[in-house]
């Protein structure tokens, strides 16, 4: 079976309505969201790090469901070996169908302990308050990796990009590194798609066909062309 390795960003899921950093202009009731989503913020506003997430799960839990692209890419295991390297950190991948889902950037329905970072617990509702402890007795906090924090699957990221028949970069403004860096470990001879409606930082690489169209529109349509290739 030919592997297909996806690299997906926030685009994918904005048709479900989960706001892209961009969409946000990259704020947060005037906070810039890398000051949110880091260690920093964290130390010093522990309260208001959580809400941040909070909102985000919520949503997650309740209102937000998969779109015709997170489909599309899950109907595609039928006729090949699909891994998708995510940095999102919804689980839509997964609850639209795929079983090989890789994330880069944590998940937002995990949280983990403070004192000993193995320690993750799978979340049952939204909310993660202050008190919330691990089993040590620690705060809790998101199960996400924040700006200024090293990315601990991208060694393994690296080893499936390399892997691949067929690459598929999705709803990334291929700025957030070292995600971003991936392309550089595909084999330049296969077949590539950028998938983005404002493909702006376009990789200079070999075999990479830019399609600036939304995911749920153009996704549906490859994955018919690739089944009967
Ligand atoms: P980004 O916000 O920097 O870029 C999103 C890209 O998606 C843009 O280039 C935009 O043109 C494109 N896009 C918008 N609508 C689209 C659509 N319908 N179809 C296809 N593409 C579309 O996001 P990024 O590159 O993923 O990186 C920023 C960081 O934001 C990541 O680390 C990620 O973890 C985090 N993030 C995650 C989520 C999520 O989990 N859903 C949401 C927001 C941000």
């Amino acid at each position: 079976m030919k592997k297909i390795v996806v690299l997906s960003g926030a685009g994918i899921s904005a048709e479900s309505g989960v706001k892209t950093f961009r969409d946000s202009k990259g704020l947060w009731r005037n906070h810039r969201i890398e000051e949110v989503a880091s260690p920093i913020a964290w130390n010093n506003n522990p309260e208001m790090v959580l809400e941040f997430y909070n909102i985000r799960r919520k949503q997650l839990f309740e209102e937000v469901k998969p779109n015709a692209a997170h489909y599309a890419l899950a109907e595609l295991q039928n006729n090949f070996d699909v891994k998708i390297i995510t940095q999102n950190v919804d689980d839509l991948h997964e609850q639209a169908g795929s079983k090989n889902v890789l994330h880069l950037h944590g998940e937002l329905k995990k949280a983990r302990s403070t004192a000993d970072e193995r320690l993750v617990y799978e979340m049952k509702s939204w909310e993660l308050n202050i008190g919330d402890k691990c089993e040590l007795g620690s705060q809790l906090r998101p199960h996400i990796v924040w700006f200024g924090e090293s990315v601990p699957n991208i060694e393994q990221a690296i080893e499936i990009s390399q892997t691949a028949d067929i690459f598929m970069v999705i709803g990334t403004s291929m700025l957030v590194y070292p995600a971003a860096g991936l392309l550089n470990y595909v084999n330049p001879d296969i077949e590539k798609y950028y998938i983005d409606p404002n493909a702006k930082n376009i990789p200079d690489i070999r075999n990479l066909k830019i399609i600036r169209e939304k995911a749920g529109i153009a996704l549906p349509i490859i994955a018919k062309d690739l089944k009967i290739k």
